[in-house]
């Protein structure tokens, strides 16, 4: 079971993931002198504010993925990079600090998944800030691969003898060789493909808080700069937080167990997060804002002869750098099937091992966050963590084991698995016990804490 010339595949869904594995498959059929067909099923607008064009996202690209776009020939256009992050500040109950890139090629990108927030300006600094969206760049290297788009959402994918068919509102159905299915898990497009299609489980979900804090180009500079700021607060169901700065918005994500609007006001309430941004600021969730579903396992099985799920739909990464994932799995995906086929038996053999790593590694993903949260809860462990980072960033040591393994943690840039093996060596653990231990106010202990809000001091 193989794709020939002129095999005719369609792509449910437009995102990283479908982009992707249409670039990738184009890609590799054109170096293979192949002519195959592509066409893409996606009804989001990208180019249009708000909802209608956005997938729900931080927006943080992590500096491995810029890597390997870069690899693969794709240079993030700077229509579409907000910011290039350099640094991101920690904020716990006893404390914050501030973490820089250990090397200054090591940059993250925010950006919008769309075009922008709901009732965005036009820009205080006119041409200044610009709203490209980042699925709107990956679609359009799709096409100028030679994907067709075919605006529309897609209602049923089943099976009519061996082949697979696509029924979407405003054409007529449509039978393929093969259907790739990157619908993510917003939106209900899991449900469209009916069991003699693919007869799987979905991935299990959580909901996710995210919302957008308008500050202006210039409140941005002056408040948040290019740092990320992460919290680790002692906040019931929540694990992770984040204020990711932009153009003229901030946005501000939040990821733990069915997070909804009172845990996120409280949040925006707190002391903490409060001093991080300017006293006349309305935090009050008036603004763009949704409480999308964040992928948490795998499906299961994610693949059945000639219909395959892709990105989000089939794994993702536990709370960081899904979109990294989505590219991981499109080229494994479009590696499998132009090289190998797209029998069940090829999905197995050649794609699941790229899902299965993503898979154990949130696994091990799982241990490190409840560590974060074990910090969290124990003021001694918090102390030690912060004092160490502290030291580290004050003076050049080479080796800076607490806050490389903090910057991996909260940007997604390495595996879970290296994480917490680094995490496990001696000298990681000696050094930690040693500065949880120390008396409060020794100076070996508490260098000078640097302040981590570029314009009110250090919060917290
Ligand atoms: C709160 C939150 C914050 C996040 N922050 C980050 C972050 O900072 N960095 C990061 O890397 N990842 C982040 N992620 C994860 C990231 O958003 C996903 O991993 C990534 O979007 C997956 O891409 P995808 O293409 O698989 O799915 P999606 O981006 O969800 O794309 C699916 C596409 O399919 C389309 N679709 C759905 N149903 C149909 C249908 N029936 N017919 C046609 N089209 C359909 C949709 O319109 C959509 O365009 C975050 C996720 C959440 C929830």
């Amino acid at each position: 079971m193989e794709l020939t010339h002129h095999s005719r595949v369609a792509i449910v869904g437009g995102g990283p993931a479908g982009s992707l594995t249409a670039y990738f498959m184009l890609d590799i059929a054109r170096s293979l002198d192949i002519h195959i067909n592509v066409e893409i099923y996606e009804p989001a607008q990208f180019a249009a504010p708000g909802p209608k064009g956005c997938n729900h996202c931080g927006g943080i690209i992590s500096e491995t993925l810029v890597q390997m776009l870069a690899m693969d020939g794709i240079t993030l256009p700077p229509e579409v990079v907000q910011r290039g992050l350099d640094s991101y500040a920690l904020h716990t109950e006893v404390g914050s600090v501030r973490i820089h890139s250990h090397l200054p090629e090591m940059r993250i990108a925010s950006l919008y998944r769309g075009s922008g927030p709901l009732h965005r300006t036009t820009g205080e600094e006119g041409e200044k800030v610009v709203y490209q969206s980042f699925d709107g760049y990956l679609l359009g290297l799709a096409v100028a691969k030679g994907a067709t788009v075919h605006p529309y959402r897609v209602t049923r994918v089943f099976r009519q003898g061996n082949l697979p068919v696509v029924s979407a509102k405003g054409i007529e159905d449509r039978t393929y060789d093969l259907v790739v299915g990157a619908v993510g898990v917003n939106g209900g497009g899991l449900k469209v493909f009916d069991p003699s299609a693919l007869p799987f489980t979905p991935p299990k979900t959580t909901k996710a808080f995210v919302t957008e804090v308008y500050l202006g180009w210039e409140g941005v500079n002056q408040y948040f700069g290019n740092t990320m700021h992460v919290f680790l607060l002692r906040m019931p169901r929540v694990d992770f937080s984040a204020i990711i700065p932009k153009g003229e918005y901030v946005t501000v994500v939040m990821l733990g167990k069915d997070l909804n609007k009172e845990i996120a006001t409280q949040f925006l309430a707190h002391p903490t997060v409060r001093a991080c941004f300017p006293a006349e600021v309305d935090l009050s969730l008036k603004a763009c804002q949704c409480l999308p579903d964040v992928s948490l396992g795998m499906a299961a099985p994610p693949f059945a002869d000639r219909v395959v799920l892709v990105g989000d739909a089939a794994v993702s990464r536990l709370y960081k750098d899904g979109n990294g994932a989505a590219y991981r799995t499109a080229k494994a995906l479009a590696i499998t099937a132009m090289i190998h086929g797209i029998s069940k038996a090829a999905f197995t053999r050649y794609y699941r091992p790229a899902c299965r790593a993503l898979y154990w590694d949130n696994v091990i993903g799982t241990a490190v966050f409840l560590s974060v949260n074990l910090f969290k809860r124990v003021p001694l462990l918090t102390r030690g963590l912060l004092r160490l980072v502290r030291q580290e960033q004050a003076a050049s040591i080479a080796n800076k084991k607490m806050s490389l393994v903090l910057w991996d943690t909260f940007t997604g840039s390495n595996s879970y698995r290296s994480i917490f093996l680094r995490c496990l060596h001696p000298v990681f653990l000696a050094r930690l016990g040693r500065a949880s231990l120390r008396p409060a106010g020794d100076a070996v202990a508490d260098p000078p804490e640097p302040p981590t809000t570029l314009a009110g001091g250090s919060a917290g």
